[in-house]
């Protein structure tokens, strides 16, 4: 399986917030490759997800025609698994994996070349596809449904049309932000599955088998501790265990136990539910300034001085998944859980 990627675009652009890029820096981004999975048989998790793809890619194989799968919409907080989904896909097809990501695409030129260069079969990987711009989506359009791009020929009154057939593909697109999709780019997907946070226990696996990886020595324990702390999501837990296996190390010791797993976790402060400074801070700015809320999403942001798609794609979700906080129709209340949270210190 071939990967060409292309993450240059989105690391330049704007829109990332620092959060998101504390989380998956270029060494992060290299170091996240070698933990990809290496096969469904090592993605934990999303059984809902598995378990559609191989029922549609068994019958698309049968079929004898590979894009009858249809193309794929994975929505969810990052870190969740969506681009290890689409290598997956591509090494399960015997297929090339095209990675990018929406921002990367600006011109005309850069989509038309991926079309025009995908073999039969390839698997296209769009992250962010709701960032990207119009004329790029609308010369996705036929791609999609008939495999055919419209390219123009010349200038002004003498220019021309012209469809030509390109290899048929799988487009795998991941956002944060499924509402921010045109509903004519939406219906053009067969899949649409939502990414769900992950268990303790299957982050606890995550964790141990990217610990050998490392060639790391983890106990059973101090795996679980650092899963709990993880906020449900994989790429945490990647980046927690090298911390924890820094530290591990900075002490002289050749196993991380449960001792060194709790001191590493406080010094990097991050409590015993996995809430980090940030989480804590909305929760506490809510309380302080707006006795828990209703507030919205513009003075969160404002308070906290984190960026308002920070919030709303990366902190909010996990806030709101374990019960920290609320949202309803009038603004972002906190819970009793979120209350006791930054009141009793853990
Ligand atoms: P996303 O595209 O949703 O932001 P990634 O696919 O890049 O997330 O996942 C980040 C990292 O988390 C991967 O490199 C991998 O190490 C780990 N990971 C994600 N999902 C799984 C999974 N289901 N099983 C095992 N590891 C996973």
């Amino acid at each position: 399986m071939a990967i060409i990627s292309s993450f240059e675009g989105d690391a330049k652009s704007e829109g990332r917030n620092s959060a998101l890029k504390a989380e998956a820096s270029k060494t992060d981004t290299e170091q996240e490759k070698s933990l990809r999975p290496d096969s469904f048989a090592d993605y934990i998790g999303q059984e809902d997800l598995q378990k559609s793809l191989k029922i549609s890619i068994a019958a698309a194989q049968q079929r004898g025609k590979i894009s009858s799968l249809g193309h794929i919409l994975l929505y969810g907080p990052p870190g969740l698994g969506k681009t290890s989904c689409a290598y997956l896909l591509a090494k399960e097809l015997g297929s090339n994996a095209h990675i990018f990501s929406a921002p990367a695409l600006e011109r005309p030129k850069d989509i038309l070349g991926i079309l025009l260069g995908v073999e039969k079969g390839d698997v296209v990987f769009i992250d962010e596809i709701h960032r990207l711009n119009k004329i790029t989506e609308e010369l996705l359009y036929p791609a999609l449904e008939d495999f055919q791009v419209d390219l123009s020929s010349g200038k002004g009154s003498s220019s021309r049309m012209m469809r030509l057939d390109i290899n048929d593909f799988i487009l795998v697109a991941a956002t944060t932000k499924l509402g921010f999709l045109s509903a004519p780019l939406r219906d053009r997907f067969v899949h649409i599955h939502r990414m769900e946070y992950y268990s303790v226990a299957d982050l606890s696996k995550i964790l141990r088998r990217n610990a050998e990886n490392l060639n790391t020595s983890i106990t059973e324990k101090a795996a679980d501790i650092i899963a709990s702390r993880a906020r449900g999501t994989p790429r945490i837990v990647n980046r927690l265990l090298r911390l924890v296996r820094d530290f591990a190390q900075y002490q002289g010791k050749n196993q991380i136990d449960a001792d060194i797993a709790t001191e590493a976790l406080q010094l990097y402060k991050i409590d015993a539910d996995g809430l980090d400074a940030m989480d804590k801070k909305i929760l506490q700015l809510l309380v302080e300034n707006y006795n828990g809320g209703p507030a919205g999403l513009e003075t969160i942001a404002t308070m906290s001085g984190e960026d308002k798609t920070t919030i709303e794609s990366y902190y909010e979700p996990f806030l709101i998944q374990a019960g920290y906080l609320m949202r309803t129709q009038r603004g972002r209340v906190v819970t009793e859980k979120g209350l006791s949270a930054v009141k009793i210190e853990k």
